[in-house]
C-alpha cells in the first residue's frame, strides 16, 4: 500500500461541490462518492476532518436586502445540514463520525471542543466541522484554515468544482492558465478568487499549505491525501 504523505489532513468540500451539476441542494451521488473516497483514505491511516460549506442551500453575501450578519447565520445553518448528510452517507459505509458545530445544537451535534475532537480524530473517527467559525462575516474556507491550525493538520485539502487555481475565471475564459504550484502571497497579490483573503491570511500565517483540485473526477481526494500532484499545490 502507498505510503501517505500527510498523517492528518482537513477535507474542505463548498456546498457548490455537494450540488454536483444541480444549482441548488444535495446531490446525493455526489455524497456517496465522497463519503467512499473518505472511507479510502481513513483506510489508509489519515486522519480526516472535514469542514463542510453550504453556499448549496444558502450564502449570506447573496442576500443584500437582508441583513448580513442574520444571512450568514442562516448559511452556517445551511452547513450544517450538509454535515448532517455526509454523516448519514459515512455512518451508511461503517465509518464512525462525528459532528462538531461551531454554534452549539447539541439535540443534533456535538459543540465544537478542541480536545474532544482531536480525540476523535486519535480514535480513527471522522470529525465534521459544521457551522463555520460561529461568526457571521467569515466564510467557510476561514473556517477549514481555522480548524487545520487548531487540530494541527498537515495539509487543507481543497475540493472545488473547478480543477485548480486558474489566472482567471476558467469557466468564463477558455485561455485561463493554470498554476501547477503557488505561493499564498501570490493569491493576495493578484486578487485569485480561490480563496477569500482571511483564509488566506490565515493559511500563510500558519504556514499551512492547501491542494486545491477538482471534485468531480473520482478519485482525486484520494490522491490529494496521498500527496500525488493534482490541482494546484499552495505552498505554506
Ligand atoms: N458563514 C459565516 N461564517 C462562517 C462560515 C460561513 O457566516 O464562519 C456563512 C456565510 O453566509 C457563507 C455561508 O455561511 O456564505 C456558507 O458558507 P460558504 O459560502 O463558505 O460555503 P461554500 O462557498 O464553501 O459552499
Amino acid at each position: 500500500m502507498q505510503e501517505p504523505k500527510y498523517k492528518r489532513v482537513v477535507l474542505k468540500i463548498s456546498g457548490e461541490a455537494l450540488a454536483g451539476e444541480k444549482e441548488f441542494g444535495i446531490d446525493q451521488d455526489v455524497i456517496n462518492s465522497i463519503a467512499d473516497e473518505i472511507k479510502e483514505i481513513r483506510e489508509c491511516g489519515i486522519d480526516v476532518a472535514v469542514v463542510v460549506g453550504g453556499g448549496n442551500i444558502w450564502r449570506g453575501r447573496n442576500s443584500p436586502q437582508m441583513d448580513r450578519a442574520t444571512a450568514d447565520y442562516m448559511g452556517m445553518l445551511a452547513t450544517v445540514i450538509n454535515a448532517l448528510a455526509l454523516q448519514d452517507a459515512l455512518e451508511k459505509r461503517n465509518i464512525e463520525t462525528r459532528v462538531q458545530t461551531a454554534i452549539e445544537m447539541k439535540e443534533i451535534a456535538e459543540p465544537y471542543i478542541r480536545r474532544r475532537a482531536m480525540r476523535h480524530l486519535e480514535k480513527g473517527r471522522v470529525v465534521i466541522f459544521a457551522a463555520g467559525t460561529g461568526n457571521p462575516f467569515f466564510s467557510t474556507d476561514t473556517a477549514a484554515a481555522l480548524r487545520a491550525a487548531e487540530i494541527e493538520a498537515d495539509v487543507i485539502l481543497l475540493a472545488k468544482k473547478v480543477d485548480g487555481v486558474y489566472d482567471s475565471d476558467p469557466m468564463k475564459n477558455p485561455n485561463a492558465q493554470k498554476f501547477d504550484s503557488l505561493e499564498y502571497i501570490d493569491i493576495l497579490n493578484r486578487g485569485l478568487g480561490v480563496m477569500d483573503s482571511t483564509a488566506t491570511s490565515l493559511c500563510m500565517d500558519n504556514k499551512i499549505p492547501i491542494i486545491v483540485f477538482g471534485i468531480n473526477k473520482a478519485g482525486n481526494i484520494k490522491k490529494a491525501a496521498l500527496g500525488e500532484n493534482i490541482g494546484t499545490f499552495v505552498k505554506g
